[in-house]
């Protein structure tokens, strides 16, 4: 399956699932609060290479994928190489690459995970959990009364089948856009460049 196959594969999900996490703030009435950038600081975010194939081809079809590859390989960030902290901040700040942020991204905040006992789980942050208390019990609550929320191993499992290679393993956030890029470098190598710029997503 060619990049941009596999790329338009991945957007696909992503309409899907922002779709899916649109109606679940509608419902639960949950949100982000606003320029919070608190997960993006998280050290320890994990992501599949695939689910930032269309940030790398996106970087590649406005050449600047060696400039943020340089960046990448250098970098010593500890938390995501694409957040812009506010300055003097140690909660605040925004993702670079919004549109092309990861499933991980997405998900976190307004998704659930099925536990061992196969219930289901609502993720959230602490932020949220604090700042809306009642909403996020009553999420609790209907999950147990077969509510909908998003759900993580669906959406991974979706991914992991457009490419398992690139959608099974997990790593390190900056790690897995690094490999990403490497994807499409190594693919265009020996190919030439897709005649026009055709942004994929809006
Ligand atoms: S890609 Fe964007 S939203 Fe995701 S962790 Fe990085 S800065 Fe945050």
């Amino acid at each position: 399956m060619s990049v941009i196959r596999k790329v338009r594969a991945v957007e696909k999900i992503f309409a899907a699932l922002d779709s899916e996490i649109k109606i679940f703030q509608g419902t639960s009435q949950i949100s982000c609060l606003a320029g919070c950038g608190k997960c993006c600081f998280k050290p320890d975010i994990e992501a599949t290479p695939l689910e930032f194939l269309p940030l790398a081809f996106d970087l590649f079809l406005t050449r600047r994928i060696d400039e943020v590859f340089d960046e990448l390989s250098t970098s010593e960030k500890a938390y995501c190489h694409l957040f812009t902290p506010k300055p003097l901040s140690l909660d605040k700040g925004s993702c670079g690459q919004y549109v092309h942020r990861g499933l991980i991204c997405r998900l976190f905040g307004y998704s659930a995970m099925k536990t061992k006992n196969s219930e289901r789980k609502y993720i959230t942050c602490k932020p949220i959990k604090e700042s809306q208390a009642e909403k996020v019990e009553a999420v609790n609550r209907s999950l147990k009364e077969g509510g909908k929320v998003p759900l993580m191993s669906d959406y991974y499992f979706q991914i992991r089948s457009i490419d398992p290679d690139l959608g099974t393993n997990r790593y390190p956030i900056n790690e897995a856009i690094r490999k990403a890029i490497e994807y499409v470098m190594a693919y265009y190598a020996y190919r030439r460049r897709p005649p026009i710029r055709r942004k994929l997503s809006a």
